[in-house]
C-alpha cells in the first residue's frame, strides 16, 4: 500500500478530513512550507514528543532544557551556520522557479541512464568546462564521472541545462548556481539595521551547547551525560515538498550526549541502536527503516562520523533522524567566539577537558509523517473499502470512542455515564450521530484503538461491546471494568 504513488495525496486528504493537518493560512491560499496541526494532529504530535521525552529524560544521565529560539548572532558565526548553512540554488530564467542543484541531480541521473554522458557533453558549448570534464574523466566510468560533476556546482549546472525546467518545461534556461543561506533573518528591537540582525534558530542544538556548563553545574552531572530539548526550528528551504517532509518551520527533538573523547565510538554506536529501536518500539516495521552511514567525503564540517536513520516514504527513502559524532567542534568554537571556557572539570583526575558530543537529532514533524505513512492502510471488508490508521496505541490521538447504538431507550444516558467515568483518565470521544457502521469507519480513519458500544444488552446486564480497531473483533465486558481494561491494553 505504502509505495503507491498516490499515497501522499491520500495522506493529505485524510489529514484534512479527520483534522490531522491543515494548510497554513488556507483561506488566503496557503503559505508554502508551513502546516497547521489540527485537533488530531496536535494529539499525535504531542504523543510522539512525549514518548521521545520520556525515553530520554526518565533516566538519570539525561537532563532536559528549553532554550530560546532567538540567540546571540555570534552563536551562528561560531556554529558555522553563517558561512556554511547554504544550499546551491539555480533559477529558471523563463519562469523564475528556484531549485536546489543537488535535488535536480536525481533527475539528471535518470536522463544519463537513457543518454550517455558523452552525448550529454557533446551539447556543451563552453570549451573551458568541456576541457575540465575531459581532464577529470581519465580512467573513470560513466557513473564516476557523473558523480564528480554533480558534486561540483559549476559543472553540474551545465549538465542541468540538459534538463527541461520541472516547473515550466523550458530547456536550457538555468542561471549559474549561487549559494543561498537557509537561515531566516530578522531584527531585534525597533531599528532595522545590520547591527540588530538576528536569526531564527535553524536547529535546537546550539541552545544546548551554549548551556552545557549551566546544566552541568546546576545538576552536578558527570560525564557521560546528555541534554535533551524539543523545539521549533526554521529553515528557509529552497524547495519544500512531500507534505511534512521538508517544511520551513518544523520541530526537532535533539539530545546531545557529552562523553569523554576516548569513549566517542562506543556511545555513537550505542545511540544508533537506541534510536532505531525507539521507532521500532512505536510500531515501525524494520523493513521500512534503515541506517545510512555518511561516506567520509560527504561529512558535515563538524562531524567525525555520521549516520542517518531513514524511513521508506512513499516517495522513497528519506532521513528522519541524524546521529553525529560532533567531536569537540562546537564547544571549542563557542569557547573561541565567546572567550569563555566551556571545559569540564573532572573531580577524580582533577583535569579539565572539552568533551566530545554524540548528537541524536530527530525531526518531530518528519517522524509524524513517517508514523502516519506507516499507519495508513486500506482493506476490503465485506465488499466495502475500509481506511484505517494502524497507529501504535501510545501514539493514537484518541484511545477509545463511546457509541450508544441508538440515540434513545436510555442508551445515551448510560454512554454518558461511561464517558464521565473515563473522560479524565483517557483521551476519549463521544459520538451518537448516524449509523454505528459509519461511526466505526470514522474512528478507524482517526486510528482510535477501541470503540465501546452501548446496546440493548447493556440495558439488561450492564455489559458493553469493545471493538478492536485492527482485527475488528468484538468482545463483551462489564462496563464497570472498562477503565482497568483500557489501562491494561494501552500500557501493553
Ligand atoms: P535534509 O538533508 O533532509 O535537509 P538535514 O541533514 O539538513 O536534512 P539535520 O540538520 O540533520 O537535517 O536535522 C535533523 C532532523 O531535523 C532531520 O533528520 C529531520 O528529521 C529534521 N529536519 C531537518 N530539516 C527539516 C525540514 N526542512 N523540515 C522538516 N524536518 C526537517
Amino acid at each position: 500500500m505504502k509505495n503507491n504513488g498516490n499515497t501522499i495525496e491520500k495522506l493529505v486528504s485524510l489529514s484534512k478530513r479527520r483534522g490531522y493537518i491543515f494548510q497554513s493560512s488556507e483561506i488566503y491560499g496557503g503559505l508554502n512550507g508551513c502546516w497547521d496541526y489540527g485537533p488530531m494532529g496536535v494529539e499525535l504530535l504531542n504523543n510522539i514528543k512525549k514518548e521521545w521525552w520520556n525515553s530520554m529524560t526518565l533516566r538519570d544521565d539525561i537532563e532536559g532544557l528549553d532554550s530560546s529560539i532567538l540567540m546571540h548572532p555570534k552563536v551562528w558565526e561560531a556554529s558555522g551556520h553563517v558561512d556554511n548553512f547554504t544550499d546551491p540554488m539555480i533559477d529558471c530564467k523563463q519562469c523564475k522557479a528556484r531549485f536546489r542543484v543537488d535535488l535536480l541531480g536525481g533527475m539528471l541521473n535518470e536522463k544519463r541512464k537513457k543518454k550517455s554522458m558523452k552525448a550529454l557533453l557533446e551539447n556543451c558549448k563552453d570549451e573551458n568546462i568541456k576541457n575540465k570534464i575531459e581532464e577529470i574523466s581519465a580512467n573513470k566510468n560513466e557513473a564516476e564521472i557523473f558523480n564528480i560533476i554533480i558534486d561540483d556546482n559549476d559543472l553540474s549546472v551545465l549538465l542541468l541545462n540538459e534538463l527541461n525546467c520541472p516547473q515550466c518545461g523550458t530547456k536550457s534556461s538555468f542561471t549559474s548556481a549561487r549559494q543561498f543561506n537557509l537561515m531566516f533573518k530578522t531584527f531585534l528591537g525597533p531599528v532595522e539595521d545590520t547591527g540588530s540582525a538576528i536569526f531564527l534558530r535553524p536547529e535546537t542544538a546550539q541552545g544546548i551547547f551554549v548551556n552545557f556548563l549551566n546544566v552541568q553545574n546546576s545538576t552536578r552531572q558527570k560525564l557521560p551525560f546528555g541534554i535533551a530539548q524539543i523545539g521549533k526550528a526554521f529553515r528557509n528551504e529552497i524547495n519544500t515538498k512531500n507534505f511534512l517532509y521538508r517544511t520551513r518551520e518544523f520541530e526537532q527533538m535533539e539530545m546531545q550526549f557529552f562523553v569523554k573523547p576516548a569513549d566517542d565510538k562506543k556511545w555513537f554506536n550505542n545511540w544508533k541502536g537506541e534510536r532505531i529501536n525507539w521507532f521500532k518500539n512505536l510500531g515501525m516495521n524494520s523493513d521500512n527503516l534503515r541506517l545510512q552511514n555518511h561516506p567520509e567525503n560527504k561529512l558535515a564540517h563538524y562531524a567525525k562520523e555520521a549516520t542517518d536513520i531513514e524511513y521508506n516514504f512513499p516517495f522513497g527513502w528519506g532521513e528522519i533522524e541524524g546521529i553525529h559524532n560532533r567531536t569537540d567542534f562546537d564547544l571549542k568554537r563557542h569557547e573561541e567566539y565567546s572567550g569563555k571556557s566551556l571545559k569540564y572539570f573532572d573531580e577524580e583526575t582533577k583535569e579539565k577537558t572539552l568533551p566530545f558530543i554524540i548528537e541524536t537529532s530527530a525531526g518531530a514533524s518528519r517522524s509524524f509523517m513517517a508514523f502516519l505513512t506507516e499507519a495508513y492502510d486500506e482493506e476490503e471488508v465485506k465488499g466495502e473499502q475500509r481506511v484505517v490508521l494502524r497507529l501504535h496505541k501510545k501514539l493514537a490521538p484518541i484511545k477509545a470512542s463511546i457509541l450508544p447504538l441508538v440515540n434513545k431507550d436510555g442508551m445515551p444516558e448510560i454512554a454518558k455515564k461511561i464517558e464521565d467515568d473515563l473522560r479524565f483518565k483517557f483521551k476519549i470521544f463521544y459520538d451518537d450521530k448516524g449509523a454505528v457502521g459509519r461511526r466505526y469507519r470514522r474512528q478507524d480513519e482517526i486510528g482510535t484503538p477501541f470503540a465501546i458500544t452501548v446496546d440493548t444488552q447493556t440495558l439488561e446486564d450492564q455489559t458493553v461491546t469493545v471493538r478492536e480497531r485492527d482485527s475488528m473483533e468484538q468482545i463483551r465486558i462489564p462496563s464497570e471494568n472498562l477503565s482497568s481494561f483500557l489501562l491494561e491494553k494501552l500500557s501493553n
